[in-house]
């Protein structure tokens, strides 16, 4: 048994935890919004983008707001989609979720806050990679470049604080995982390709690979990799048989790999493996 981490069961962290994780859903949502657009994420403030108007600080409450205005624009009426208030709730859930995470990731000891504070900067990345995913069929580039190199540096600044030994081969080990990520996704599309004479992966899956394999190592890659392919099967199973995908219609793997990133991370590569094990 893995001892508890000092922070678990601190209801007050888990307060502020989604107090945080909240607010931070809701700048999330502007990103997954404006990134595909082409706006900045900063400036200008929230505006209802049916009428324009600038939203005032009470009408951009995280999930309060949409309650309070039973999901309506205060000034135009349009009705806001459910999926605002369903991002911030995640969010909150997963920074949650954050606290009593038992990553295996990071090395036998490191540091617990720094590992909470990663593993909520990893979590909030996931998000809006899924959401332009599934919106758009695209995973930007910058994101996952810079998600690989937070991920990179943060395995640099939890790895040094066991050991300059354990930091060095951590790091190496991470790497690896983030080439092989990109290499071996990019080698399956390309075979996929020729067999079935269309693309199978969209090229943003190798960078989303390697930006996990940066965070999760090679284990926790393979793990989620397993994971995003066994419930995407499912998930195109389902949507094929009840006639909402079409036969040839593409759906995106992004949100299959960013869900299995984040259970890897919250869960640890112990329980997955044995969860796996005792399924196949
Ligand atoms: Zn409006």
């Amino acid at each position: 048994m893995i001892p508890p981490l000092p922070l678990s069961h601190s209801a007050p962290l888990a307060v502020v935890a989604a107090l945080f994780g909240a607010c931070v859903g809701s700048f999330l949502n502007v990103v997954a919004w404006r990134l595909p657009r082409q706006e900045s994420v900063v400036l200008p403030r929230s505006h209802c983008p049916r009428c324009g108007a600038q939203l005032r600080w009470f009408e951009n409450l995280p999930l309060l707001s949409w309650l309070l205005q039973a999901g309506r624009c205060r000034h135009c009426h349009a009705a806001i989609a459910v999926r605002y208030p369903l991002v911030e709730l995640l969010t909150a859930g997963l920074w949650v979720a954050a606290t009593l995470a038992r990553p295996s990731a990071m090395g036998p000891d490191p540091h617990p806050l720094l590992l909470l504070l990663a593993g909520w900067l990893l979590l909030s990345w996931l998000i809006p990679l899924t959401l332009v995913d599934l919106d758009q069929l695209w995973l930007p580039e910058p994101l996952c470049r810079l998600g690989l190199l937070l991920g990179l540096a943060s395995t640099a600044v939890l790895g040094l604080g066991q050991g300059i030994e354990l930091g060095r081969l951590l790091l190496l080990h991470h790497l690896l995982a983030a080439a092989l990520g990109l290499l071996g996704f990019e080698a399956v599309s390309a075979l996929a390709e020729r067999i079935i004479g269309r693309p199978a992966l969209g090229l943003g899956d190798a960078k989303l690979a390697a930006l996990l394999g940066a965070w999760l190592g090679l284990t926790g890659l393979g793990l989620s990799v397993v994971l995003a392919v066994f419930s995407g099967a499912v998930v195109g199973l389902v949507g094929r048989i009840s006639g909402r995908l079409g036969r040839h219609q593409p759906f995106p793997f992004g949100p299959f790999l960013t869900a299995g990133g984040a259970a890897v991370w919250l869960l640890g590569n112990d329980a997955w493996s044995a969860l796996l094990g005792r399924l196949f």
